[in-house]
């Protein structure tokens, strides 16, 4: 039996997709070079006043109804105040006693099973600016085209207990950030960021034991083995009856481990103080409603409806709703043919691992729905079969062609052969001209007949209905 549980919270920051900076007008873009999106209010320079981006408080909100936290219509910011040469103001804008949203739970699926975790709060921040130690022997070097970028930070409760819970949670809300719009969720570029807090007690404790904070982790992988990590040394700790010691930890993902970088003192002073320099702001209910009508449905809205009303497999549906313009496409066409099933098979199978082979994503896919209904009712009314529908004609639709499919199996000449004169002269021409595994077969070998079929379908350049090819072949070989 185990011995410890672990507990572990989760500190998510996730950037905000804006066009321009939490308190200035300067420009969020990735690619920019250093100390481009700078100007003297993200410096700090002396005289200088922040605005509030009201996208940003728009985009924190929808974060908030979606995890059905409760919406603060009371709010003002917070001064938390420390030096660090990437924080040129010398303090951070955040909120501290109103966050935007409190409490609310996003939705996990694990191996075992399905569970809500808590969410204790999420408030807006600005980032700090980044600090490159790697590139110079002796300098470090400052980009401040970070600093002030409007971030919200999705703070857990103590709720989850395993690396895979954890991993689990992360990878919902990326998914769901990215779903609603509110973050780009790219892992690599730090949009999305994460704090893994974990401590160890004993099985039925209530009481939370000691925790560390291992900070920065920039994947799913790194979240999940660095958690691993933690709970692996903190149970090796309790077990040799020492003391955890509370410190922040840093990831090392070459060498796979975890190193100490301050021990931390119970509670840090950040001196924290209501930021004078901006207003307290208010929202309205009428206000708070109006976005959230803004809001897409979501995906375990459309997952259980793909399953109840469209009749998919759950793990169809789980595909289909990983992405919001998968599912926006999916949702197009569905609504206007039977052919549900065989649509989601053609998503998921080529035209997903088109998107893979290309690097491109759902969004590139230009095939309009009536080019769409038009390729699936070719399959379902017999003029092509789906495999070479799929080979042939599928390319030609994915590489933004304006030809309609049914004008591209004219074109190609793919119009599937329901004649039966034309289909039993391919047959004939295939059996005799293999006598040996006419043999072969008779003698028992039935499992030559997919041969057979495979050779009628080179005859035939793919033109023979293969249901009718295996009856003929059935009836023309079991005759003696
Ligand atoms: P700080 O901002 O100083 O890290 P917080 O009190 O805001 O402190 O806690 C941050 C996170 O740590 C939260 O997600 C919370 O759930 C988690 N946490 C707090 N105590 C523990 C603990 N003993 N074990 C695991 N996680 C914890
Ligand atoms: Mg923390």
């Amino acid at each position: 039996m185990q011995k410890y549980e672990a507990v572990i919270g989760l500190e998510v920051h996730a950037q905000l997709a804006t066009n321009s900076k939490l308190f200035s007008g300067d420009a969020t873009n990735f690619d920019a070079s250093p100390n481009q999106n700078v100007s003297p209010i993200t410096l700090g320079h002396p005289g200088t006043l922040p605005r509030m981006n009201k996208k940003a408080v728009e985009l924190a909100i929808k974060m908030g109804l979606i995890c059905k936290s409760e919406i603060s219509t009371h709010n003002y910011f917070a001064r938390k105040n420390y030096f660090y040469a990437d924080l040129p103001k010398g303090y951070q804008i955040s909120q501290h006693t109103t966050p935007i949203c409190i409490g609310g739970r996003v939705h996990i699926k694990t191996s075992s099973g399905e569970r809500d975790i808590k969410l204790t709060r999420i408030h807006l921040e600005e980032d700090a600016g980044k600090s490159i130690h790697d590139q110079d022997d002796a300098l470090t070097l400052l980009d401040y085209n970070r600093a002030g970028m409007p971030l919200i930070e999705i703070v857990s409760e103590p709720d989850l207990h395993s690396a895979e819970e954890a991993a689990a949670y992360l990878t919902q809300i990326r998914k769901l950030v990215r779903w609603i719009g509110i973050c780009d969720g790219n892992m690599e570029e730090g949009s999305l960021r994460c704090d893994a807090n974990i401590s160890i007690r004993l099985v039925g404790s209530e009481k939370l034991g000691t925790r560390v904070e291992v900070k920065n982790l920039n994947s799913i992988k790194h979240l999940k083995h660095a958690v691993e990590i933690e709970i692996n040394r903190l149970t090796d700790i309790v077990d040799k009856g020492e003391k955890v010691l509370q410190q922040t930890r840093s990831y090392d993902a070459d060498n796979g481990i975890t190193f100490a970088i301050r021990t931390k003192e119970d509670a840090e002073d950040y001196r924290y103080f209501p930021e004078p320099d901006l207003a307290p702001f208010y929202f309205t209910k009428e206000y708070i409603n109006s976005i959230s009508k803004q809001l897409p449905s979501l995906p375990e809205q459309r997952f259980e409806q793909y399953i109840q009303v469209f009749d998919l497999t759950p793990y169809d549906a789980e595909q289909l709703t990983e992405e919001k313009s998968l599912s926006d496409l999916f949702e197009c066409v569905a609504g206007s043919t039977n052919q549900k099933k065989q649509f989601a098979n053609v998503l998921l199978g080529p035209v997903k691992s088109f998107l893979n082979h290309s690097s491109k994503s759902w969004e590139d896919i230009k095939i309009s729905t009536d080019d769409w209904i038009d390729f699936l009712s070719l399959i379902s009314s017999g003029k092509i079969n789906f495999s070479l529908a799929v080979q042939k004609v599928l390319p030609i639709m994915l590489s933004d062609s304006n030809t309609r499919p049914s004008e591209i199996i004219q074109h190609l000449d793919l119009v599937q052969d329901a004649d039966t004169d034309q289909v039993k002269t391919w047959v004939t021409q295939v059996v005799t001209s293999m006598p040996d595994k006419v043999t072969e077969y008779r003698k028992g070998k039935k499992g030559l007949i997919g041969m057979f079929v495979g050779e009628v379908k080179k005859v035939s350049k793919g033109k023979a209905d293969p249901k009718m090819v295996t009856q003929l072949l059935e009836s023309i070989l079991n005759e003696k």
